[in-house]
């Protein structure tokens, strides 16, 4: 792209995003390089980038290629040399520093070597993964794959709901590798981004040298493989690909968000085989871990933004009240960082609420008592009149007591409140329950099975 396309694409962002946002955000941009269907910007601050890419990247990336350019993603890196802001000129000198930005050397070797992969972000490393119960597991998987040693379980299957870090392990595992073993093929790329090189070949009568391509890779790596679900000649493309690579002791690592037996019109033979290997679950994430990514993210803000201060308890309060995914938390964050460097404040507890009101009421619990006992009185087959009736037989008290369990850990109400709801028992009666399930939760792997599942049952 020359700097005149820009000029004139900086013109059409002045007009759309009007002359506030336009001279603040899109103004101190400055255009480096595109290559590889990637364009990129330097921007004054990490930070800054951030910003961009989540307001105003697909405006400008849609801008690039309705001018004609193949423009895949756009990537903001940050400038070292501060460089004085440049005027919205229309024609301005070609920049002449084009210090190796982090994305570019984090390049995947796929596409040096035109391999058809996606491209990695620079940001998903082992380094930035923050481990905790409800990863570990699939954190030490992700880590013997990167090893890149004999082959010892395949396919590694990573699975586990929206933003809970299936796509960093397997970028963070592409880059060890890529380090470790320059020697090996890596490849990654979305089930979605399999299927439409597969259309392509179909349709360029070049399946021969798909499947070749497929074929001679060392590491094979498919994100989302639900997908595919009932996409019929991919899923058969792809179990063929899989098995000739599991044939030749090549690893594979695949993603979904749920497990394999799990996938609706995916067909029998590829769910036995994605069985073969590991299969892992990322579960839901748990305060701790929140609170880890919190303070690790803080902590890169704060190297940014010196002088900012953070209040103690904010990240304790965002790690309790944010318990949807981790991409909902870092947004949040970024958010109020972005929030308080502008208006140059300290970020307490009252500025989080404000800045964060409309993510803060998204995320609330909404689980009710009634709702509750519903589910529960539904997982062990007793009536929901029972749950608040009188009967003491063992069979239905228990399910009661995990009912009132749930209800004091799930929602706001006090223990007189929920006794209410319990057909007028009193506070005590229900505090016994809860205790009872408290104990026996260690000893009881059933029962602790059960609330677990109805826990992730009630705040799905
Ligand atoms: P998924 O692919 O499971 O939907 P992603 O891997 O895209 O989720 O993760 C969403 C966001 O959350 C990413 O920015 C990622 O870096 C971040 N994230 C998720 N888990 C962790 C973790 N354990 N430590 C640090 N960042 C995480
Ligand atoms: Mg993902």
């Amino acid at each position: 792209m020359t700097n005149e396309t820009w000029g004139e694409i900086r013109e059409q962002l002045q007009k759309r995003l009007g002359k506030n946002n336009y001279s603040t955000w899109i103004e101190p941009l400055v255009f480096a390089e595109l290559t590889d269907g990637v364009a990129q910007f330097e921007v004054p601050t990490s930070f800054f980038g951030d910003w961009v890419r989540r307001n105003y990247g697909d405006h400008i990336r849609k801008l690039l290629i309705s001018s004609g350019l193949g423009v895949e993603r756009v990537d903001f890196t940050v400038n070292t040399a501060p460089r004085t802001a440049t005027k919205p000129a229309v024609a301005e000198p070609a920049p002449a520093a084009k210090a190796p930005t982090r994305a570019k050397a984090m390049r995947s070797r796929a596409a040096d070597e035109d391999l058809p992969g996606a491209p990695l972000d620079a940001r998903f490393t082992f380094d930035t993964f923050v481990v905790g119960k409800p990863n570990e597991l699939a954190h030490a998987a992700a880590r013997r794959v990167a090893e890149g040693g004999p082959v010892s379980f395949n396919p590694l299957f990573l699975y586990g709901g929206v933003g809970l870090g299936k796509t960093h392990l397997m970028h963070a595992i592409a880059h060890d590798l890529q380090s470790r073993r320059p020697d090996l093929r890596v490849l990654y790329l979305s089930a979605e981004q399999f299927m439409y090189r597969f259309v392509q070949a179909l349709r360029d009568r070049s399946v021969m040298d798909f499947k070749e391509l497929f074929r001679s890779v060392d590491v094979l790596m498919v994100d989302d493989v639900q997908f595919i679900a009932g996409k019929d000649s991919t899923q058969e493309e792809f179990f063929h690909t899989f098995n000739a690579l599991v044939d030749q002791n090549k690893q594979i690592v695949i993603s979904a968000d749920r497990a394999p037996g799990e996938i609706k019109d995916l067909e029998e033979r590829i769910k036995s085989r994605l069985q073969c290997g590991l299969v892992v679950d990322l579960h839901p994430t748990d305060y701790e871990l929140r609170l880890g990514i919190l303070q690790q993210k803080a902590d890169q803000y704060r190297d940014q933004y010196r002088g900012l201060v953070i209040a103690p308890g904010v990240l304790e309060f965002l790690a309790h009240r944010i318990t949807t995914n981790v991409r909902v938390l870092e947004g949040a964050l970024t958010r109020l960082f972005a929030f308080a460097s502008l208006v140059g404040r300290e970020i307490t507890l009252d500025l989080t609420q404000d800045c964060l009101a409309d993510i803060l009421r998204a995320s609330d619990r909404k689980v009710t008592i009634e709702e509750i006992q519903r589910k529960v009185a539904e997982h062990y087959n007793i009536r929901l009149s029972d749950m608040i009736g009188p009967k003491r037989l063992r069979t239905i008290a228990r399910p009661r007591q995990v009912a009132m369990y749930l209800s004091k850990q799930l929602t706001p109400r006090s223990l007189p409140e929920i006794g209410r709801r319990f057909g007028g028992r009193d506070h005590t009666t229900i505090m016994h329950g809860v205790r009872k399930i408290e104990e026996l939760m260690a000893t009881d792997s059933q029962l602790s099975d059960d609330l677990q599942l109805l826990k992730r049952l009630l705040q799905a």
